[in-house]
């Protein structure tokens, strides 16, 4: 099947000869080619070029363009507002061009790169009309071999390709898709000549962004419209009309500093980051974020309406209510109006379109849609296509069946790289690239948006400009350091892959099948291609990687000392949500801890616990108190929803003995007792430096032997107790176990330690390692200590369970440590020294959080494998307890 390439040929591009302006490509030997003369091709050759490099640039069109020169159907418009969909790297080419619309079509959008391509001469340097069709690294020469379309040769030492994420068309996967004898369209092959569709049956095929932009515009003209829809997808109104005054203004006001906002905002366009989440604001809250959402008008907005829409699909459901309610609203027919909501992925999670009259158009009388969802289609006939028993006659069918996105067109290029390996092997089972911008054993070969950067999920044109800026300045290095070979280590790869996946795993994105997961072209391996961290997040990594001495980049050439320098490593290795947790947390720029008197300490956590969401609904909680040893002491009790008596856990709260209460850790209780069903009874303690160690430790003992003789009231199970504590809590509860042992019982049937303190030494070098930046630090820790405990007492084994003469004879643990918390190693040293006593010890080390971070159940969505897995322990210890 060769439709796609009968329309290219059809429009004359694949039959011309190679053109430029002056044709002055050909007189050099280019040390860089550039693959690709769309807006990356363009900015990237500009750039080379004022940086005094010899390079040219190929595309397989006749003209700059890229997208905007192949996608030329009715209808097709940017879905990113002008003012943000533009070149921003000089002054005064924004100054020289005003763009007319909002959203602007797509011919002004082609005559904007032919502007740009006119205004820095670029013509000169770019050979149209030629495919790049092979590339071979060599070697011993240190260059790559372009095989073109023309048969010729290139040696560059550089090539970057600027190819496109939605360069290549997908083929429709329709049996008989040649067969038609009526005219076919492609509309990312659209033909430059006006297509006329007046008095005609047409059929488009697809309803993704193409679709669903030109649907509307060729319902007009046709006589009949018949659209075949395969995935119903989320429209918000686009609202198009003249550029928005409010934009204009800020623009104005002062250009440098919305462009810098661009550079560091999520995806590429300044725009407030609404805190709100959806999950649990009140109904009438709700209802004005989700109309102002609607109202906006832009993509970016519906897809912020709440902070939590792309995390939790609960919150996520709440936007794809709405919007189903006003698709409803919108289409007259009922049954048409549900074939049209889509009902298979969460909002956002494919990319939702900007609606210019399309649900409208179903209002029609010369339109139908057919859902292949109910009635696939049987065949594509010579006359027309046959569907659920009917065939229907067509004079034209217009495919709009989108993209091999990310990876088509540089897997296209038969590229090979060190030792042989092709692109194409290395990326079978899904792409590999350090940043986006290169991959292992191809060196010197850059890609501009490629995946694993922000790329398809942010404004392309900051994306671009900032992988431009980056690879300019990364040849400059090189040049400047006589290196001539720049290649990404293994190491550096698989961490940022790591990082990828990390931040892929905490949205709803990576479940949908969609482009951005390759699921829309058959066999393509599955996995979300763009980095989903945010282009901010994605441009303080890249800057950090330059700013480490081209951290994981290897570089070889005659003036680098001793032949190689490197400077390996990951870049990113804490969890995407903890480290925006932790840039929250430092950009409310509080007094350390440690500088306030325990009182204005204890004020001002509280102060941060008040702002954060008390977590979903458990069955019940209640307040009451017990009696301690020095007082009452408060507890709350989280009943599951399920009907008593529960397993009952003690639990004890963090804050380093200093703060917290029985209802500081609501949010992870609620979460935790929700998981496991189980009952917990959150017990607070009596505080340092008020009173002094053992007093916690004390009530601690208490406090389970109050409830094991409470049980029943508490509606737990008698006989089934558990103890559980984060930190300082976490302490108290491994020290109850040891009392209990020692001191009579009650028997105790685990102990779910979190982030424990376990040694009041503290020399351990996670100390060292993780001291300062990661929320706990080494100096709050010995604040803390220093109020809890004399000197003296701090290595008694009521105080430092580790110290402990024997751990043999403790209930089962789970000891959970993270990555980068000072307490790490001492919580790793008790849990190898309970196993070594002979206890059931699980450990769970938490990769990439911090002492704080599982604990944060609204914010930190990757502590949630580390909450189920307590949540499992707790479950496990009962379960032993029932048959043990
Ligand atoms: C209909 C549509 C609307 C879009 N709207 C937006 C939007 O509103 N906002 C946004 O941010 N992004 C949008 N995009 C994404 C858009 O692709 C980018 O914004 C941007 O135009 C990409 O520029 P580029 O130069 O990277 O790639 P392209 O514009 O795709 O250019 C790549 C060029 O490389 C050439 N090429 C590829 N392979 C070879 C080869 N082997 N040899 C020679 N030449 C080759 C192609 O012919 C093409 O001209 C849209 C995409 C589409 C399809």
């Amino acid at each position: 099947m060769a439709l796609i390439t009968s329309q290219a040929s059809r429009s004359g591009h694949a039959t011309r000869p190679a053109t430029t302006a002056s044709g002055d490509y050909r007189a050099d030997a280019p040390d860089v080619v550039v693959v690709g003369a769309g807006f990356a091709g363009l900015y990237m050759l500009h750039r080379l070029r004022t940086l005094g490099f010899s390079v040219r640039a190929i595309d397989a069109a006749d003209d700059v363009g890229g997208t905007w020169y192949w996608n030329r159907y009715p209808g097709a418009r940017c879905d990113i507002t002008t003012a943000d969909y533009t070149f921003s790297f000089d002054p005064e080419l924004e100054k020289a061009w005003t763009w007319s619309e909002k959203y602007a079509a797509q011919p002004e959008i082609l005559r904007y790169a032919q502007f740009v391509a006119d205004r820095y001469d670029l013509r000169r340097s770019i050979q149209f009309g030629t495919r790049v069709d092979q590339a071979r690294w060599d070697e011993a020469a240190g260059r790559w071999h372009l095989n073109t379309s023309r048969g010729e040769t290139l040696t560059p030492r550089f090539c970057i390709m600027a190819t496109g994420c939605l360069s290549i068309p997908k083929e429709p996967d329709i049996p008989g898709a040649g067969n038609f004898k009526g005219e076919v369209y492609s509309t990312s092959r659209w033909p430059h000549e006006r297509i006329d569709f007046t008095g005609k049956r047409v059929a488009v095929v697809g309803t993704g962004s193409s679709g669903i932009q030109c649907i509307p515009l060729i319902a007009q003209q046709a006589a009949h419209l018949t659209v075949f829809q395969r995935t119903a997808n989320f429209a918000v109104p686009a609202r198009n009309g003249p550029v928005a005054q409010a934009r204009l203004q800020q623009l104005h006001a002062d250009r440098a500093a919305y462009r810098q906002a661009a550079k560091f905002s999520r995806a590429g366009v300044p725009m407030p980051i609404n805190m709100v989440y959806g999950r649990y604001a009140p109904p009438g809250q709700r209802t004005q974020l989700l109309n102002q959402g609607w109202e906006s008008g832009e993509l970016i907005a519906a897809y912020g309406i709440f902070a939590d829409q792309a995390l939790f699909e609960d919150a996520n459901e709440l936007v794809c209510d709405f919007v189903r309610d006003k698709i409803r609203a919108t289409v007259a027919d009922p049954a048409t109006a549900e074939a049209l909501c889509p009902k298979d992925h969460p909002f956002g999670t494919k990319r939702p379109c900007l609606d210019s009259g399309y649900y409208e158009t179903y209002n029609r009388p010369n339109v139908r849609l057919v859902d292949l969802k109910r009635t696939p289609i049987g065949a594509i006939t010579a006359t027309g296509i046959d569907v659920g028993g009917e065939s229907l006659p067509f004079d034209a069918i217009v495919f709009a069946t989108g993209f091999d996105a990310m990876t088509g067109a540089l897997v296209a290029v038969d590229i090979g790289g060190r030792d042989g390996q092709t692109l194409k092997h290395k990326w079978a089972h899904g792409p590999r690239s350090y940043l986006g911008l290169m991959t292992a054993g191809f060196p010197n070969l850059f890609t501009i948006t490629g995946p694993q950067s922000p790329s398809a999920f942010s404004n392309m044109m900051v994306s671009i400009e900032q992988h431009v800026d980056w690879i300019g300045d990364c040849l400059v290095h090189m040049q400047q350091h006589e290196a001539s070979v720049v290649e990404p280590t293994e190491t550096a790869e698989s961490g940022w892959m790591q990082h990828c996946d990390d931040c892929a795993a905490i949205t709803l994105h990576a479940r949908t099948s969609s482009w951005y997961t390759g699921g829309n072209v058959p066999g393509k391996p599955r996995g979300l291609m763009p980095y989903i961290g945010g282009v901010d997040a994605y441009r303080k990594a890249c800057d950090e990687v330059v700013g480490r001495d081209y951290l994981g980049f290897a570089f070889t050439g005659p003036g680098v000392v001793g032949g190689r320098s490197c400077n390996d490593g990951v870049v990113r290795r804490l969890q995407p949500d903890v480290m925006r947790a932790l840039e929250m947390f430092a950009a409310l720029s509080l007094p350390a801890f440690e500088s306030l008197p325990p009182a204005g300490a204890r004020e001002l956590m509280a102060q941060l616990r008040g702002r954060r969401p008390p977590g979903l609904p458990v069955g019940a909680t209640q307040d009451g108190t017990l009696p301690g040893p020095g007082g009452p002491l408060e507890f709350r009790l989280y009943r599951p929803a399920t009907p008593r008596p529960h397993p009952l856990v003690v639990y004890f709260h963090g804050g380093g003995w200093v703060w917290g209460g029985h209802d500081s850790d609501d949010p992870m209780l609620h979460d935790l007792c929700r998981r496991s069903g189980v009952a917990i009874v959150s017990v607070n303690y009596r505080h340092a430096p008020e009173a002094r160690f053992p007093c916690a430790a004390a009530d601690a003992l208490c406090a389970v032997r109050w409830a094991g003789e409470h049980a029943h009231e508490l509606g737990g199970i008698p006989g089934q107790l558990a103890v559980a504590g984060w930190s300082a809590g976490a302490n108290l509860a491994a020290v109850v176990c040891h009392r209990v042992r020692d001191e009579g019982g009650p028997r105790i049937a685990g102990q779910l330690l979190l982030t424990p303190p376990t040694d009041g030494n503290m020399t351990t070098r996670s100390y060292i390692e993780n001291g300062g930046g990661y929320g706990l630090t080494s100096a709050l820790m010995r604040w803390f200590w220093g109020h809890y405990c004399d000197p003296a007492d701090r290595l008694d084994p009521r105080a430092s369970p580790l110290r402990a003469t024997s751990l043999s004879n403790l209930p089962p643990a789970m000891v959970v440590t993270c990555e980068f918390d000072p307490l790490r190693d001492e919580g790793r040293a008790y849990a190898a020294a309970l196993a070594k006593a002979g206890v059931a010890v699980k450990e769970l080390c938490a990769r990439g959080h911090t002492h704080m971070s599982p604990t944060m159940v609204d914010i930190v969505i990757s502590g949630e494998p580390v909450r189920a897995q307590m949540a499992d322990a707790l479950r496990g210890f009962f379960s032993q307890t029932q048959t043990g």
